[in-house]
């Protein structure tokens, strides 16, 4: 009997913030994909992996009812429904979080400007609009502030300006939405993020070499963003002070020049960014042809 082709589904958001950063992410892992005419499904062509593309809102439940294997969403997504869908029956809904570096975000109180703030205490016995009910609900139980939760599904800036509340709690990052609005972010929530999530249920041994495979790949992709080959010359004398100086590095190559002695080539994976300042560094510390080269793949 054949065995079912089993193929690992991972969901993410259709259209949005974090869209372009994950197929991009996956695309570097080396997914090559075919888009179905909806838009919804998306065939992976070279691996066993099929995309599911669906509201952010939408992708905890998806992975916790084990539609799907894995799903990638802003953590602020993926804690509110943490929150409001776990219960005695369902205590863990997803595994694994890992973090993915990109969306980043905060889920933050802000107060209209010019008006009074005086920290946490400011928001006792005042409403606070927001569509992140169960986060905010948790922050303010663990601030022991009693505080009317206005829960709205958008538009939530203008909610003071309409008089529906005194406060927001509402997701910034550069925060000109909220200057935009004349609001001024007092307190911050929940820092965020894109995570990657993977079902509890438990899986075939295929899916789970796979989702390692995606794993493994992922951070190496994380690691090659940052990460720098350095290659440069150095006196014999002045090695071990040019080799502290590398940025993140570890046990780099060593290799003799031909035809000089004194000198030998040092070849490092830096880990860390690798800013001009550490260039005139190991210049001044005696190091010569200095090379900085990207690294495309990486696999530990
Ligand atoms: P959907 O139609 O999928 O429900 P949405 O309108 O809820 O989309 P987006 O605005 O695309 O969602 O944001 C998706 C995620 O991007 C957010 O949940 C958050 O994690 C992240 N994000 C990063 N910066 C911001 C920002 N300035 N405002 C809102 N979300 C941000
Ligand atoms: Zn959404």
């Amino acid at each position: 009997m054949k065995i079912p082709e089993q193929r690992i589904k991972i969901a993410l958001q259709k259209s949005g913030r974090l869209t372009e950063h994950s197929l991009d992410l996956l695309a570097r892992c080396g997914l090559k994909i075919r888009q179905s005419k909806d838009q919804l499904f998306c065939f992976g062509e070279n691996m066993p992996i099929d995309l599911l593309l669906v509201r952010d809102d939408d992708i905890p439940e998806l992975v916790s009812d084990d539609v799907c294997d894995l799903g990638i969403a802003g953590l602020n997504v993926i804690e509110e429904k943490r929150l409001t869908l776990c219960n005695a029956d369902r205590p863990a809904l997803f595994d694994q979080i890992y973090a993915l570096d990109f969306g980043h975000c905060r889920l933050a109180i802000a107060a209209p400007e010019g008006g009074d703030y005086g920290g946490l205490r400011s928001l006792q016995n005042r409403r606070i609009a927001t569509s992140y009910p169960a986060l905010l609900k948790e922050f303010l139980e663990q601030h022991e502030i009693d505080a009317e939760i206005v829960n709205l599904s958008g538009a939530v800036e203008i909610a003071p300006r309409l008089g529906k509340a005194d406060f927001i709690c509402d997701l910034v990052s550069t925060g000109s939405t909220l200057a935009a609005n004349q609001l001024r972010e007092v307190q911050n929530v929940l820092a965020s993020e894109a995570v990657i999530i993977q079902t509890r249920a438990p899986l075939s041994e295929f899916k789970e070499e796979w989702i390692n495979r995606i794993l493994q790949r992922l951070t190496g992709v994380q690691q090659v963003r940052e990460s720098k080959y350095v290659m440069l010359h150095a006196p014999r004398s002045a090695l071990d002070q040019i080799v502290d100086l590398l940025p993140g590095s570890e046990s780099p190559t060593i290799v003799g020049l031909g035809g000089d002695d004194d000198k030998v080539a040092v070849h490092a994976v830096c880990r860390e960014n690798v800013f001009w300042e550490t260039l005139e560094s190991l210049k001044r510390a005696g190091a010569s042809s200095l090379l900085v080269l990207p690294i495309e793949k990486m696999l530990a």
